[in-house]
């Protein structure tokens, strides 16, 4: 495995890393000023300014290979560098979720009519996208127990259900969601869900409310959706009729890593913070840097992220040679070890930081609740933990 980075991956990280300096890092204040005087879901101007300097440099839709020319292992860097902003940097260069899986989906799935449709406006960076699978009715770690239903007819398919946790909802930018639900309650477990295109504006979706994360109101938001008698042609359906969970699968996948890689791009971050915090600050008769018991946070920190970031540039790398598909144990692995990592290393950037990591002086808190809810989206850790445990034994089985 050789986990150098092409000419053109340094290219990219080296022009990524120059836009971050120059008008990321000082776009965050702006950021948190606008949003603190407006209504939490609005959009602060500076997101779409940083949009346009980013497409003007060329530091476009990295995300997807077939545009970007980038390989996962090559993508893994440059979303790491996005992650050190996450409320930002993702979206400036159009990479960010669920968005870049949405325009998976429809890169992969889409018929011609729905890649105009909605997909160029995605790549373009005109509208945004949801993705509505889960319910606050039944566990939908199982995602066979989603009950809404997607029922056909004549040209029509007729949607009823609630969903809630529906990231981006909250975005008056977000105009596509796309629906998992039932269409043949009765067919083989993994061949009864389907996934349709369903337009914001459709009589019958109401935005119910938007939920918080520890308090936190994203600006995208997390939004309960109702969807009562929601009519949309037959042509919006995703591939066929049962290919729902097929669809979620490969979705999930890539969205999987990339998280992963944003995840260690948050804990590079809390470690610069928690260096310069301990070298700066002085308590009984030094910086708090000389104590031995910071040191070793220091320490465990740079180790675990080392490990975590190995393990995800494999995971790249098995994508790049196998698919989604050849790597499912490793994205599942991943998916448990770099949110956990990422907590703990945040957890004692805070405690370095004293009071002020609890605060919104700096971006540790924030990323700390995010990071926590990781470990329950896309697939709760014991729902990996179990692909991991399956995999292992299956070797071992007579
Ligand atoms: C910030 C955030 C953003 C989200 N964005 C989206 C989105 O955009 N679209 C969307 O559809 N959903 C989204 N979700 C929902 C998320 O994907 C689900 O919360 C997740 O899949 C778990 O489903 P659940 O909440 O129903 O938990 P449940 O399925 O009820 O599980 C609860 C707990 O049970 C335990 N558990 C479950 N299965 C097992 C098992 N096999 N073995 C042992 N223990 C188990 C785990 O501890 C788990 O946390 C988001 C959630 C959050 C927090």
């Amino acid at each position: 495995m050789d986990f150098e980075l092409s000419p053109k991956a340094r290219d990219y990280r080296d022009r990524l890393q120059e836009f971050m300096d120059a008008h990321v890092y000082p776009a965050e204040p702006v950021y948190a000023a606008w949003r603190a005087e407006n209504d939490p879901h609005a959009l602060p101007p500076v997101v779409e300014e940083l949009k346009a300097e980013a497409r003007r440099r060329g530091l476009w839709n990295l995300f997807l290979p077939d545009v970007s020319g980038l390989s996962n292992l090559e993508y893994a860097t440059l979303a790491e560098l996005t992650g050190r902003s996450p409320d930002l940097a993702p979206e400036a260069v159009n990479c960010a979720a669920p968005d870049t899986g949405n325009m998976e989906v429809l890169h992969m799935f889409g018929t011609d009519e729905q890649k105009e449709r909605w997909l160029r406006p995605l790549l373009d960076g005109e509208i945004r996208s949801a993705f509505a699978m889960t319910e606050p009715e039944v566990a939908s770690s199982d995602a066979t127990n989603i009950t809404t239903s997607i029922v056909r007819d004549g040209d029509e398919y007729v949607v009823n259900g609630r969903k809630w946790f529906i990231t981006g909802a909250a975005d008056e930018r977000c105009k596509i969601f796309i629906v998992m639900g039932k269409t043949d309650p009765e067919g083989p477990a993994h061949r009864r869900q389907s996934q349709v295109l369903v337009p914001r504006d459709t009589p019958g979706v109401t935005v119910v409310r938007h939920l918080p994360v520890f308090g936190y109101q994203d600006q995208h938001g997390h939004s309960e959706i109702l969807f009562e008698d929601v009519r949309v042609p037959a042509s919006n359906l995703l591939a066929a009729e049962g290919d729902g969970f097929m669809i979620a699968q490969a979705r999930l996948g890539p969205g999987r890593i990339h998280h992963c890689m944003r995840a260690l791009g948050m804990a590079e971050r809390a470690l610069e913070l928690m260096c310069r915090r301990a070298l700066s600050r002085e308590a009984f008769g030094g910086p708090l840097a000389r104590q031995g018991v910071v040191r070793e946070q220091i320490a465990e920190s740079r180790m675990a992220i080392e490990q975590a970031r190995l393990l995800t540039l494999k995971t790249a790398w098995l994508i790049d040679r196998h698919g989604a598909k050849g790597a499912r144990t490793e994205i599942a692995a991943i998916k448990v070890v770099v949110p956990r990592i990422t907590h703990e290393v945040l957890d004692r950037a805070i405690q370095v930081h004293g009071a002020a990591g609890v605060s919104d002086d700096t971006p540790l808190a924030a990323m700390y609740s995010w990071v926590r809810a990781m470990r329950i989206f896309d697939g709760p850790d014991e729902v990996h933990v179990r692909t991991v445990a399956r995999q292992e034994l299956r070797r071992h089985e007579t």
